[in-house]
């Protein structure tokens, strides 16, 4: 057993109340054949958990804590604006200010809409892109994750151009059948999909940067394609920037890449760590909203204060001058120093990193798409991360997982990360 007592007995009792112990599936660390630690605090790049030990972290809450834990900027402001009411269902001036920063650092939105998760933008963007386009059928990668409404949880075998089974029980075939699932970074069958029913695909939706199997990159060309072929049909193209928005520049993948989607997601980072999610874009397509449009979508929390104030507080953070290029100066580091370590071992590796997220896998084969993110070495990565996780560095707890830094990361920290990450490889 590699975690403490209390942790154990924690999960123990939690697994008699909570479905699997855990209020989300990956937490229950399934996918390496083990059980959770609880936290009782995290500061900085650091998580302490409920026996004691401390951990340096890159997951950061799974990308929302950009600053690291517990930023002064972000708590300070959570402490003053709950003192005048943590909910009001009225609208309140951060909401605008929201609005004005995503607008301001995103061209591509010219409106936006807040929510309460990555799910929820996801969720309705697409009935969005649905009653805008009045088509039904939606095109979204395989290994693409998007949240887990029924339209989203459909991944189809990969390579196959296929309709859509659906990815979880409870879902209704003849909902999934409105989603059709294609292999990633495969040019020619998206353009056979569009020749032959691009007239009824209300949108596209893609992960920016595919980071939910892996973190996969786009083919050079691909993402061009993706917003060609929907123009020329009358689709929309919906990027989903949940992950990547706000983390790898002002204007996420789309800025990095030059691409203006017709409506983008978000979340995590703009809510620093509060529950938030976000959709927006092209005006004409929001303004089919209620109460303006025929398209429904509302929320009790949406746009709640705390959320608003946190989020903001961690954007004008980031918004620094030496934010992103700070992020990207450690992320470079990390890289170099774990080239480096895997060469000399001799450990068949693959790494992708932009900026401040990144993703090993124990494989040579070049990383495509999902197929080839699923043949690296599994049993490998196991034994990798219990090794990594009994000396202190906490790891996403699964092979499919993206690796996130955070302005709170030292050099000190990420050698430190690597000295572990020797020893790890030497107990294989
Ligand atoms: N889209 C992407 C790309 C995500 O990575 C996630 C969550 N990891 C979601 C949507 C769903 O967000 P949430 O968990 O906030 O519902």
């Amino acid at each position: 057993m590699h975690t403490g007592p209390l942790s154990q007995k924690l999960f123990a009792t939690a697994k008699e109340m909570i479905p699997g112990g855990v209020n989300s599936p990956v937490r229950a660390f399934r996918n390496v054949g083990g059980e959770p630690f609880f936290v009782r605090r995290a500061k900085g790049s650091r998580i302490e958990d409920v026996d004691g030990k401390t951990y340096i972290d890159y997951i950061g809450s799974w990308g929302p804590n950009i600053l690291g834990h517990a930023p002064a900027v972000i708590t300070n402001t959570i402490h003053e604006v709950a003192k005048d009411g943590v909910s009001f269902g009225i609208p309140n001036p951060f909401e605008v200010e929201m609005a004005r920063t995503i607008t301001e650092w995103v061209p591509s939105v010219e409106k936006v809409r807040m929510c309460n998760s990555g799910t929820e933008a996801t969720m309705s963007a697409i009935r969005l892109a649905r009653g805008f386009t009045k088509r039904d059928l939606i095109v979204k990668f395989d290994g693409c994750y998007h949240g887990h409404s029924d339209s989203l949880l459909v991944a189809a075998g990969s390579g196959a151009l296929t309709h859509g089974e659906p990815d979880s029980a409870g879902v209704p075939a003849d909902f999934a059948k409105n989603t059709i699932v294609l292999p990633y970074n495969h040019p020619e069958a998206l353009e056979s999909l569009f020749a032959e029913k691009g007239d009824r695909i209300a949108a596209i939706i893609v992960e920016s940067y595919p980071a939910n199997a892996g973190f996969v990159l786009p083919q050079p060309g691909y993402l061009d394609l993706l917003c060609s072929i929907t123009r020329t049909y009358g689709s929309l193209l919906i990027f989903d920037e949940v992950m990547t928005g706000f983390r790898l520049g002002k204007a996420g993948v789309q800025g990095l890449e030059g691409i203006k989607p017709d409506l983008s997601c978000f979340g995590k980072v703009i809510g620093g760590g509060l529950p938030v999610g976000a959709f927006g874009g092209r005006a004409d397509v929001m303004d089919m909203l209620a109460p303006d449009g025929p398209v429904y979508q509302a929320g009790t929390l949406s746009g709640n204060p705390l959320a608003m104030a946190a989020g903001l507080a961690q954007l004008k953070e980031l918004g620094k001058t030496s934010g992103y290029p700070r992020l990207e100066e450690l992320g470079a580091h990390f890289e170099k120093g774990l080239r480096q370590l895997l060469s000399e071992k001799g450990v068949p590796h693959r790494l992708n990193r932009v900026g401040s997220m990144f993703c090993l896998f124990f494989t040579d084969r070049e990383i495509i798409n999902v197929d080839d993110v699923m043949k690296q070495d599994l049993e490998f990565f196991r034994k990798f991360f219990w090794a990594c996780l009994d000396k202190g560095i906490y790891l996403a707890p699964s092979p499919y997982e993206t690796g996130f830094l955070s302005l709170a990361h030292t050099e000190a920290d990420l050698d430190d990360t690597l000295s572990v990450f020797a020893e790890a490889l030497a107990t294989i």
